[in-house]
This record gives C-alpha cells, sequence and structure tokens, in this order.
C-alpha cells in the first residue's frame, strides 16, 4: 500500500503507531476526519494475523465513524484505534494505561470508547491515564450500556421504514425476524413488543435463546432465519449478512437491524434495491449508540436528551429515503450522500477544502 497516496485520496488526517512493547502495547490510532469535531470511535482489541490486516480494518472503521457521526448529525469527527492482541489472555491493566497514554497525547482530537474486545471495565484503566474517554459506567458519570439507546434507535428506524412501504408507521402486528438476540436486539425487541409486533429470533448461544423463550418468542435454528416469512428482517448480530447467497432467501419488505457492516458488497444494496426491499443503512439506523456517547462530551449526561436524539433516526431515515428516491440510488448510497453533503457543508463554514472520499 502506498501509504500516503492512500490516507490522501481517502481524506484520512492521522495515523499514529503506538509501541511499547514492556506491556506487549502494538496499537494504532487513526483519525479519519475533524471537520465536525473531534475524532470519536471504540478501542476495537483483535489477534490480527498481520500488521497490514490491523491497518486496513483501522482505516476502515474510522472512516465509517466520520461518516455515521455526520449523517446522525452528532458533532463528532471518526476515529478508530486498535490493538493487535487477543483481548481474553493478552490484555492488562498495563497495556490499557499505555494505551490510555498514547491517547492522551492526541491532547483531545481523539476520544477512545469501547468496541470489539474492549469493555467499560476497561474504560476505567483507560481513564484514569486520559481523560479523553466516552462511554463510561453510569456510576462513574459516563453515559452507560450503548445498546439502549441503539436500540431504540433501531426500532425508530424500523417505524420509518414502515412508513415508507405500507403508509403507516405503526408496527403492530408486523413480524419481524432478528437474527442475534444480544443487547441490541433485546433492547429492539422490547420496543417492538410494547407495540404488539410479532418476533421470531435466532441466536447461536443458549442462553439468549432462553431470554427470547421467557419473553415467549418463537425461536428459530440459526440457518433457518434466512427463510421466515416475516415483514422486517432484522440482522442484529454479524456483518456480511446480506448477501447474493442470503437475498434470495429473503421474504420481507424490509431490510433493518442493529448489526454493522450488514451488506457484503456494494452490490448487494443494489440487488436489494432491484427486488424492492428497503434497505435501512446499518450506519444510519444503528447510530444510537454514537448519539448516546456524544452526549457526554461537555456536558453532564442525560438520558433524556440522548433519547430525544436518538429518535431523530426515525427523520434521518425518511431523508435517506427521499434522497433514494429522488437519485434513484440504493439507500446505502444515499445515506453516504447524506453523510457526505453534511460535511461539506461544514467544511464550507469553516473554509477547510478538502473531500473525503
Ligand atoms: P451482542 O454480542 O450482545 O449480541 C450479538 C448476538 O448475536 C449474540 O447473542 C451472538 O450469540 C449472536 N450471534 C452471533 N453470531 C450469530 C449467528 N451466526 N446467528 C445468530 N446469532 C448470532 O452484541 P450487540 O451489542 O447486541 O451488537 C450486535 C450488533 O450490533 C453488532 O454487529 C454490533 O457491532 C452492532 N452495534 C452494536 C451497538 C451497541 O450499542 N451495542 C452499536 C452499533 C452497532
Amino acid at each position: 500500500m502506498e501509504l500516503f497516496e492512500h490516507l490522501g485520496r481517502h481524506g484520512y488526517e492521522q495515523l499514529v503507531m503506538c509501541s511499547d512493547p514492556s506491556v506487549g502495547l502494538k496499537a494504532i490510532i487513526v483519525i479519519h476526519d475533524t471537520t465536525l469535531g473531534p475524532a470519536c470511535g471504540g478501542l476495537r482489541i483483535w489477534p490480527y494475523a498481520t500488521e497490514e490486516e490491523a491497518l486496513a480494518d483501522v482505516l476502515r472503521l474510522s472512516r465509517a465513524m466520520t461518516y455515521k457521526s455526520a449523517a446522525a448529525d452528532v458533532p463528532l469527527g471518526g476515529g478508530k484505534a486498535v490493538v493487535i492482541a487477543d483481548s481474553r489472555t493478552q490484555k492488562t491493566e498495563a497495556m490499557l494505561r499505555a494505551y490510555g497514554r498514547f491517547v492522551d497525547t492526541l491532547g483531545g482530537r481523539y476520544i477512545t470508547t469501547t468496541d470489539v474486545g474492549s469493555t467499560g471495565r476497561d474504560l476505567e484503566y483507560i481513564r484514569q491515564e486520559t481523560r479523553h474517554v466516552v462511554g463510561l459506567a453510569t456510576s462513574l458519570g459516563g453515559s452507560g450500556d450503548t445498546s439502549i439507546m441503539t436500540g431504540l434507535g433501531v426500532y425508530m428506524g424500523m417505524k420509518a421504514c414502515a412508513k415508507e412501504v405500507w403508509g403507516s408507521d405503526s408496527l403492530r402486528g408486523k413480524r419481524v425476524a432478528m437474527q442475534g438476540f444480544g443487547k441490541v436486539a433485546q433492547n429492539t425487541a422490547h420496543h417492538l413488543m410494547k407495540e404488539d409486533a410479532q418476533l421470531v429470533v435466532t441466536d447461536v448461544y443458549d442462553s439468549a435463546l432462553d431470554k427470547a423463550r421467557e419473553l415467549g418468542l418463537k425461536v428459530v435454528a440459526p440457518e433457518k432465519i434466512y427463510d421466515e416469512q416475516c415483514d422486517i428482517f432484522a440482522p442484529c448480530a454479524l456483518g456480511g449478512v446480506i448477501s447474493s447467497d442470503t437475498i434470495p432467501r429473503l421474504h420481507c419488505r424490509i431490510v433493518a437491524g442493529g448489526a454493522n457492516n450488514q451488506l457484503l458488497t456494494e452490490a448487494d444494496g443494489q440487488e436489494l434495491h432491484r427486488r424492492g426491499i428497503l434497505y435501512a443503512p446499518d450506519y444510519i439506523i444503528n447510530a444510537g449508540g454514537i448519539i448516546n456517547v456524544s452526549t457526554e462530551i461537555g456536558a453532564t449526561y442525560s438520558a433524556e436528551r440522548a433519547r430525544e436524539k436518538t429518535e431523530r433516526i426515525y427523520e434521518i431515515i425518511g431523508k435517506v429515503i427521499e434522497i433514494s428516491k429522488r437519485e434513484e440510488i440504493p439507500t446505502a448510497l444515499a445515506a453516504d450522500r447524506l453523510a457526505e453533503t453534511r460535511l461539506a457543508s461544514v467544511r464550507s463554514i469553516k473554509g477547510i477544502y478538502r473531500s473525503c472520499r
């Protein structure tokens, strides 16, 4: 990879390699874009097979954060950090603190939070070395569990899609097939059940399925979920699940769920569009988490304010649908247009001349 050429072409501002062999720390922090505010994104701790793989992941994820915050109208830029380690066996307090000291050297240009492999408990160690941390427990003045707002946002996004497809945003009696019944799915289900939607769910963990059965939900085997007759298919587990293999099996009018990176390729977004299945772009509908932590910055966290802002996902999905119809493009591309328009508008106000494509 010609690094500077790649960074320049995609608008990356800063790439920071952090090394502390005494504690086994190999970290990469990427600040993609700070047009809208300090870069914010989670810390992923993952045993990448190669350094190239770690670099590619952090570059991709940091840029996605720029788009997510821009489209959600959150005053934050995009950033991300990865630590190359196995979080189950190699993560230590010393490593996390060393990482925190590197975050601190950036003076607030990057604000860290949790992602795969890092937890709220880890943030407490990092917080001892830097104040540029969000997503702490509510007992520590933070915004706590992000999945509560993420679940609310997914529900609001489903309602906005329902309005477009059925002319009413009521989900009463609608059948929703949920892939994965973890934190986000359970919080989404809470709202859906209050509205008398019908749920059919799957998961690979028995504990998650037990929870679903306790709630009286229909449970199916993981491979069967794609074939369920439903109104809404909700990916709430892994990425890459909407693909040329799975699209022909879907019997739904809407794909709307909390998982990140749902489309395996851009062509899969086009295929959903061609088949008349409305896709709620993942980074728009699952923005409740970043909205929640953003309300922690520079003010005392208020769940009420976070809820109010998260509910706006309904309008944002509406705008995406409008762009998609007007420009005759898939909703995934319409979401990118929305984010890019927001960035371009703030750049022009600030007199910043560059592109992030
Ligand atoms: P989670 O770990 O609580 O839940 C995920 C669930 O999916 C688990 O119960 C797991 O067993 C299940 N699962 C994994 N593979 C599966 C498969 N093949 N089939 C069926 N189920 C499977 O995680 P979460 O916090 O609920 O996050 C879910 C998704 O939402 C992830 O893609 C995450 O990146 C995304 N997301 C989460 C948040 C948040 O606030 N937690 C915010 C934005 C996006």
